[in-house]
């Protein structure tokens, strides 16, 4: 379906489009452009400056035109007279290859031309915070078990409903909110669907709930470790492999409800689980979520190693049910299309090679992890994951050349990190 957006703009009352796409480091960016404009703009794109924004680009290259995908249109519920639309990226009539989103929907079709439609559901948890961003919005939120707290989850309705009632209106299944495992955190959750609708719907989501909270006086970061003693902000995903009606992963008769497809899927992300982690944990503040150590709560929730399991939250795969699993690595930094890209990047990897999981462990690894011999562990650092995923012949082949680009920029950003002096610095070498 090709939506028609001049016939949109009547018909819904539109007043301005934002021609929206997401770059390298996950950054919304968007023309704010009226609807009288919109017919030629839909045609021939938005003009930007790539090198403005986080891409491998230069001052001397020609504009980056952005096209409106016309079928991700979403009327902002909270400012109707907006239209949200995503677009795919083009130079010189050609399609960007390290635009994130020109590559999702590369690879999404790759696997849809082998059959296999990859569907996932992410959770995306957030702290909502002072606008200073240094301390959760709520000075009553204090328990040191937090999780699932009725009382601090309802000081926070008149956001948390809002957006909620937001999810609905537009149609994506909104089916739970809740208080998370750190003080100030909230998770809220809407049904799954193919990687890039639920690329577009986190994107969207992201932008959704900053901006109702900025309404509200407050401000939401999905940062992954905004807080070192409490839990980090993951972005757990649920994964599934579907043709047309039918789940490829489903079998009653597999271990724990899982076909070997999915077996093999499995095997792909976990061969190249340390090199994923460049997308799925992006910046440097994430290697303080994943390896933690134990939070207030008792536990970080996030995984340490590359393991696998039924119903155990402590491993970096759980299965909980059949038909599915939920990736537990990706936190709240990731790139909503990068991440997309390295589920289907690996666990296609998987199929195509028959990866073999290994036997899943039983065990908590929090508490037993060290029992674990010969298993892969996950970078400590961003720099480590980028070292990891240079490496990586597997991405390197099937992200082709989204990977220089991206390399190149997040090592320039590790490099201004590591310039960077640090107050620890000066407390422990001052004295050397
Ligand atoms: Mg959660």
């Amino acid at each position: 379906m090709v939506i028609d957006l001049v016939a949109a703009a009547k018909e819904r009352g539109i007043k301005s489009f934002l021609i929206s796409y997401t770059d390298l480091f996950g950054v919304q960016r968007a023309k704010l452009v009226p609807a009288p404009a919109i017919g030629k703009m839909s045609r021939d794109g938005a003009g930007f400056a790539g090198f403005a924004t986080w891409f491998d680009m230069t001052p001397a290259d020609p504009d980056v035109f952005a096209i409106p995908d016309t079928d991700s249109l979403i009327q902002l519920p909270w400012k109707p007279e907006v239209g949200w639309v995503a677009a795919d990226l083009y130079m010189g009539g050609k399609l960007v290859e390290q635009a994130p989103r020109n590559l999702l929907k590369k690879l999404a079709a790759e696997a849809r031309g082998l059959g296999y439609e990859v569907k996932t559901g992410v959770e995306c948890e957030f702290f909502l915070v002072e606008p200073d961003g240094l301390t959760v919005c709520d000075t009553a939120d204090r328990q040191i078990k937090p999780c699932y707290d009725q009382s601090a989850l309802m000081r926070q309705y008149d956001v948390i409903s809002e957006i909620s009632d937001c999810m609905l209106s537009l149609g994506w299944e909104a089916y739970q909110s809740d208080h998370e495992d750190a003080n100030g955190q909230f998770e809220m959750n809407w049904g799954f669907a193919d990687a890039l609708t639920t690329a577009d719907r986190h994107s969207f989501f992201k932008y959704m709930v900053k901006s109702i909270a900025e309404k509200n006086g407050l401000r939401a970061t999905f940062m992954p470790k905004p807080f070192l003693d409490l839990t980090g902000s993951g972005c757990h995903a649920h994964v599934s492999v579907w043709d047309g009606d039918t789940n490829l992963f489903d079998d009653a008769a597999g271990e724990l409800g899982l076909s070997p497809l999915a077996y093999s899927f499995i095997g792909g992300l976990m061969h190249s689980a340390d090199a994923l982690c460049a997308l799925f944990n992006p910046t440097v503040n994430s290697y303080k979520r994943i390896n933690a150590p134990r939070t207030t709560s008792g536990a970080t929730w996030a995984p340490n190693s590359v393991t696998y399991t039924g119903n155990n939250r402590t491993h970096m795969i759980r299965i909980p049910e059949g038909g599915r699993f939920e990736l537990r690595i990706a936190d709240g930094a990731a790139n909503p299309y990068l991440l997309q890209c390295g589920i289907i990047a690996g666990g296609m990897d998987g199929i195509a090679n028959g990866r073999d999981p290994g036997k899943r462990l039983d065990i908590n690894m929090y508490t037993e992890g060290h029992t674990v011999t010969g298993g892969k562990k996950l970078p400590l650092n961003l720099l480590d994951a980028l070292r990891v995923f240079e490496a990586s012949e597997v991405l390197q082949q099937r992200l082709g050349g989204f990977v220089p680009a991206y390399l190149k920029l997040k090592s320039e950003e590790w490099n201004s990190y590591a310039r960077h002096l640090t107050q620890w610095e000066r407390d422990n070498t001052l004295d050397c």
